[in-house]
């Protein structure tokens, strides 16, 4: 495996592999969701190019950006075992001059749920993401089902600004006790993380309801709002449009339930999807429907 530090060098070393390229964006502190990742891109392309960067750009002021986990040389190992070709893990300087002023505005997809509450989030993440895409220039994209309102962020952007990157969503991946694998677990203490998969539990609740058929928003809310347990408090629980993000009242499917629990400082993050009534899930890409610029050898 290759590691590259500027924008130039990536560049230069992605143009000479084999193509389809499959690029997997992280920023590091690597677990089994981000493996999984790269073990998608693995099967359906080529070559694969794996990033590792903390994005200030998508941080608060008041965010975890200086204490958020940082485990370079295992993941350096993690991303090699798993087959990687080239990383590409720039210093902060390198991404952003001192008089880097630019940003991506992806309009009303990423202005509500985590945009309201992280304002300047999704511009950071679709700058560096679009920053990371001229660099590469992949074949596609691999993004977890986990940040799932990124994922629709990004495919809106990829969408407008024609960029020729297709986006292939993967399962979010759990522990055995349902809580979603995140970087930032290791925030958690024992009594929170004994109440943490209560906030999946109450996202399926949610789903489950919608699958039986019911529509009314607040009553299905209502229900999975109370399955989640002390010391976790309700940041919002929600059930959108995949595509806008918009609330739906009364619920149609297909649909996403999208949730996150405060504990303490720590913000836990999860969604469930709902299919449409034909079985097809609104936001993951199914593994046999590779890229269609995949099958294309260029
Ligand atoms: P991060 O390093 O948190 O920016 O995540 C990098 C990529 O891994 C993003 O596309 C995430 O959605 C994805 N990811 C994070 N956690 C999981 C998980 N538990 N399962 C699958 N993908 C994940």
């Amino acid at each position: 495996m290759q590691i590259v530090r500027t924008p130039g060098s990536a560049r230069a070393i992605a143009r000479t592999l084999h193509r389809p390229v499959g690029l997997v964006p992280t920023m590091g502190a690597l677990h089994a969701g981000h493996v999984s990742l790269v073990e998608r891109a693995r099967s359906e392309n080529a070559s694969v190019v794996a990033s590792i960067f903390v994005n200030p750009l998508q941080f608060g002021p008041n965010e975890d950006f200086d204490k958020y986990p940082r485990a370079f040389e295992r993941d350096v190992e993690m991303l090699a075992d798993a087959g990687v070709d080239l990383l590409y893990a720039p210093a902060v300087e390198r991404m952003y001059r001192p008089d880097f002023a630019s940003s991506i505005d992806v309009g009303p997809v990423a202005s509500s749920f985590e945009g309201a509450r992280r304002p300047g989030h999704f511009a950071g993440v679709a700058t560096v993401v679009a920053k990371l895409l001229h660099a590469i220039e992949p074949t596609s994209l691999y993004l977890g089902q986990k940040d799932v309102q990124q994922t629709a962020v990004l495919r809106a952007m990829l969408r407008d600004l024609d960029m020729p990157t297709n986006v292939v969503v993967a399962p979010t991946l759990r522990e055995r006790d349902g809580l979603a694998l995140s970087s930032r677990n290791v925030y958690l203490d024992i009594v929170q993380r004994a109440a943490a998969p209560s906030l999946y539990r109450a996202l399926s609740s949610v789903s489950r309801a919608i699958e039986r058929g019911e529509t009314d928003a607040a009553r299905i809310l209502a229900t999975g709002r109370a399955l989640l347990a002390p010391p976790l408090v309700w940041d919002y629980l929600a059930i959108v449009d995949p595509l806008t993000f918009e609330e739906l009242d009364p619920v149609r499917r297909p649909a996403v339930a999208i949730g996150v629990a405060r504990a303490g400082s720590v913000r836990l993050l999860d969604n469930v999807t709902i299919a449409s009534a034909n079985g097809v899930d609104p936001i993951l890409t199914p593994p046999h429907d590779l890229p269609r610029a995949a099958r294309i050898r260029h």
